[in-house]
């Protein structure tokens, strides 16, 4: 019998392990199928405070295992939760054919990437569509060809500025003809003479389903409704994130949209289960407001584990 199950590790998971490691509950954080969440995909944080040259997203997620691990947080890799059961204590999660019982458990699934929703979208990644630069910007069918990133925001502007390192042009797809990014990364990307934005413009189709790879993209323009075409190599999504919360559907209350919702602090709808980081924060989403709530929600944990 647990004290305490995390469930995730990125930012939240890690941090509400630290907490409740150093508040002796012995905590198990169950990694899930990305260990380090989101930002092991991203290049260097630079908004993380503590470290004024900017860090690794890796590195930042392994030095947050370790020092959880430094005080007792114990972790399983690769566990495949399928099903919970938060309707009695102690609550039930089975990782494949596995019963884990605990007596809280901390939610911090996180999000993963938005897809455009296009079946060719779905046809041909992994074979030019991915949702990653850093992870496969550096491989050959990409070197020296002119690239799409789709999205306006940080996200999409990051790739792009990463891209450039590789591709011959990046062209930047938005929706509008405002970035949604943050100064600074907005800046950064319309100075750079290598990237080229397409603004009011959506992507109806990514080309060539027939050749099973990329080769280039159907544009809308949603102001004039006129129909081009752009000829690229690969074309790269990131039109923000869903929240990874599908496996606790009729178990707790969430919105709409999936996000958890939080009735006081980290306080889900049922009392024992407490939730953290991008799955429950459509506002602000950075790493560190991730690690806060995870504090919040090991914080939140021991006083309910404690009465
Ligand atoms: P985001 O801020 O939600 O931006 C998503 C972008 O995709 C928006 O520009 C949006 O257009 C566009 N979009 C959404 N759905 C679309 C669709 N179906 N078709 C076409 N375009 C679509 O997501 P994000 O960029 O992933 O950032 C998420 C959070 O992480 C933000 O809070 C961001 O600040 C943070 N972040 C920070 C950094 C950093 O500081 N270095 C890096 C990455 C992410 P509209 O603008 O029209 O809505």
């Amino acid at each position: 019998m647990e004290n305490v199950v995390i469930i995730g590790s990125g930012c939240a998971g890690w941090t509400a392990a630290l907490y409740a490691a150093r508040a002796n509950l012995n905590p198990l954080l169950l990694t899930g199928a990305q260990p380090g969440g989101l930002l092991t995909t991203t290049s260097i944080v630079e908004n993380y405070p503590g470290f004024p040259d900017g860090i690794d997203g890796t590195d930042l997620m392994m030095r947050m295992q370790k020092q959880a691990e430094r005080f007792g947080s114990r972790t399983q890799y690769g566990v495949n939760i399928t099903r919970v059961d938060f309707s009695a204590r102690p609550f039930k999660l089975w990782a494949d054919d596995e019963l884990i019982e605990t007596h809280a458990v901390i939610i911090a699934v996180g999000a993963s990437h938005r897809h455009i929703g296009l079946k060719s979208e779905e046809l041909l990644e992994r074979k030019g569509v991915t949702y990653c630069a850093t992870c496969d910007g550096a491989l050959p069918m990409f070197r020296n060809q002119p690239l799409v990133v789709v999205g306006g925001g940080d996200s999409a502007c990051e790739e792009a500025l990463y891209l450039t390192h590789f591709g011959s042009t990046v062209y930047l797809v938005h929706r509008r003809d405002q970035l949604r990014a943050s100064k600074i990364m907005a800046g950064r990307v319309l100075s750079n003479t290598k990237i080229q934005p397409v603004w009011d413009s959506v992507v109806d189709d990514i080309l060539d389903v027939k050749q099973d790879k990329v080769i280039g993209v159907k544009l809308r323009n949603v102001k004039t409704g006129a129909i081009t075409e752009l000829a690229c190599a690969g074309v790269f999504v990131a039109i923000g994130h869903i929240p990874s919360t599908d496996l606790f559907k009729g178990q707790i209350e969430m919105d709409a949209d999936g996000y958890i919702t939080c009735k006081k602090g980290t306080y889900t709808s049922v009392p024992g289960v407490f939730a953290s980081g991008d799955c429950v924060d459509r506002t602000y989403r950075q790493a560190i407001t991730a690690a806060g709530t995870g504090c919040a929600a090991a914080i939140d944990a021991e006083r309910y584990l404690v009465h």
